[in-house]
């Protein structure tokens, strides 16, 4: 009985490190998918470097990188 959990727990480990293996060969050079939800990629204007933490409903500059900031075209706020 001990033996076969010993086998069992072998058998299940191999199999487990087998699957870390093919997610690390499927895990290629993946671009990073960029988290578009921010106020920096939603407000109506926005940074153009996207700098966190940037972003306002008026014109203004980058309080990080101190551009100024672009009218966001992909801005859709209910206020107009
Ligand atoms: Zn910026």
């Amino acid at each position: 009985m001990i033996k076969y959990l010993i086998l069992v727990s072998l058998f299940s480990f191999s199999i487990l490190a087998c699957q870390n293996k093919t997610e690390s060969k499927e895990n290629k050079p993946v671009i990073e998918k960029t988290d578009n939800t921010g106020p920096e990629y939603t407000s109506r204007y926005i940074c153009p470097m996207y700098c966190k933490g940037s972003g306002a409903d008026t014109m203004g500059i980058c309080p990080v990188c101190g551009m100024d900031y672009e009218l966001n075209p992909e801005f859709k706020g209910s206020e107009l």
